[in-house]
């Protein structure tokens, strides 16, 4: 997609709800927090039933992601659920299915711990090495690019290609750069991710996921899921998310141009021992980053001394939110290895948020030069 096609859809995306509009209608959409709706005599003469089953505030936020992926999408109450929701679906019994070795390390807890005692045989492999090795008898492969933490790629044409011969549906979970960084469904993917609590709501105060796919029969299949299990999202979030949307694009702009000014810098910086960011032309992953997203992300990596320079860089910097989640208007960070992720003690995940670029590097520099 050209950036003038994705500009058309971020433009359309704030126009699309009033584009059905009565006289006198609200232009944002009503919050509907209802569990049942007026349903008398014949059920199919009335649009809405029942709160699990659908609600306005639902459809307006997924016809809303929807315009902006290109793809029906389905929203789920967490970026959990929605993993949830495709892993449950997918795979049965006997089926083999792949996923990131070095992804968000909740996604391997829920599969290992929930499709294993169902008879589904995990596999996981590196990012980096995703197309070292054959795809035949996977039932589903699900890749994460860049992944989170370490934000390594992967190839997802590629890897698309090879999954699609082997017979297995493709998934990528695309949270860390949303649909406005990162195409999966254009590059092929069968399905896309996305952990709305991150970026797309962006402003850390409601949790949301969604899937996005032109897969009829999956999306099919992932309704009944939501429908008959539950999984639904509240109207509420559903309006904080529709309202974060609306400004993803100036947000998200603003995080990955300062992430990127900011990882220059960190990677010249006395005190940083390393940096990752697929922007970085000596980034391990830029040759692919470049090629399928648009921009590199509003989340860098940095390595310092140890984990006590880490943890003082963490919470001495006056313009960095100790948090654990990315994607936010607040610049943010954390100790991955806290959690037992496999990265040095020294290895900090910074999201930048939105505050402007200078008085930014000004506090994040201070704090690193206070070190020596
Ligand atoms: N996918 C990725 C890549 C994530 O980083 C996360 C959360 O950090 C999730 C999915 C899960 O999202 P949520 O916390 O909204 O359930």
């Amino acid at each position: 997609m050209t950036k003038i096609d994705l500009e058309t859809r971020t433009a359309e995306l704030l126009h699309h709800f009033g584009r059905t509009l009565q006289p006198g209608d609200s232009v944002t959409p009503p919050i509907f927090p209802t569990a049942v709706f007026h349903l008398p005599g014949d059920p199919s003469t009335a649009r809405y039933h029942y709160g699990r089953y659908h609600n306005p505030t639902w459809a307006a936020l997924e016809d809303a992601l929807a315009v902006l992926e290109g793809a029906e999408c389905i929203a789920f109450p967490s970026g959990m659920a929605a993993v949830a929701a495709i892993l449950i679906t997918q795979a049965r019994s006997g089926d083999r299915i792949l996923i990131p070795a070095d992804g968000y390390f909740t996604t391997r807890v829920l599969a290992e711990k929930f499709l294993g005692p169902l008879g589904v045989k995990v596999e996981t492999r590196p990012t980096t090495r995703l197309l070292e090795g054959s795809f035949d008898g996977y039932r589903l492969v699900i890749a994460e690019t860049p992944s989170n933490p370490g934000l390594e790629v992967c190839d997802i044409a590629a890897v698309s290609a090879r999954a699609k011969l082997a017979g297995a549906l493709f998934v990528v979970d695309n949270t860390t750069m949303t649909p406005l960084g990162q195409r999966p469904l254009e590059l092929g993917a069968d399905a896309v991710i996305n952990s709305d609590t991150k970026a797309i709501n962006g402003h850390s105060d409601a949790l949301m996921g969604h899937v996005a796919t032109r897969n009829a029969a999956l999306m099919e299949h992932l309704r009944d899921w939501r429908k008959y299990s539950g999984s639904i999202p509240g109207p509420f979030e559903c309006w904080q998310v529709f309202r974060g949307l609306e400004t993803l694009e100036v947000r998200f702009g603003r995080m990955c141009s300062s992430a990127s000014e900011i990882a220059g810098r960190l990677a010249e910086h006395p005190a940083v021992q390393s940096v990752r960011y697929p922007g970085l032309p000596t980034d391990p992953s830029h040759g692919i980053a470049k090629r399928q997203m648009s921009c590199y992300g509003s989340m860098l990596n940095l390595t310092l001394k140890d984990a006590v320079s880490a943890e003082r860089f963490i919470n001495e910097c006056k313009l960095i939110q100790p948090s654990t989640s990315f994607g936010g208007v607040r610049t943010c960070a954390e100790r991955r290895e806290r959690w037992g992720d496999a990265v040095d003690p020294g290895f900090v995940r910074l999201s930048i948020g939105i505050e402007p670029l200078e008085p930014l590097w000004s506090a994040i520099s201070a704090t690193l030069n206070s070190f020596n």
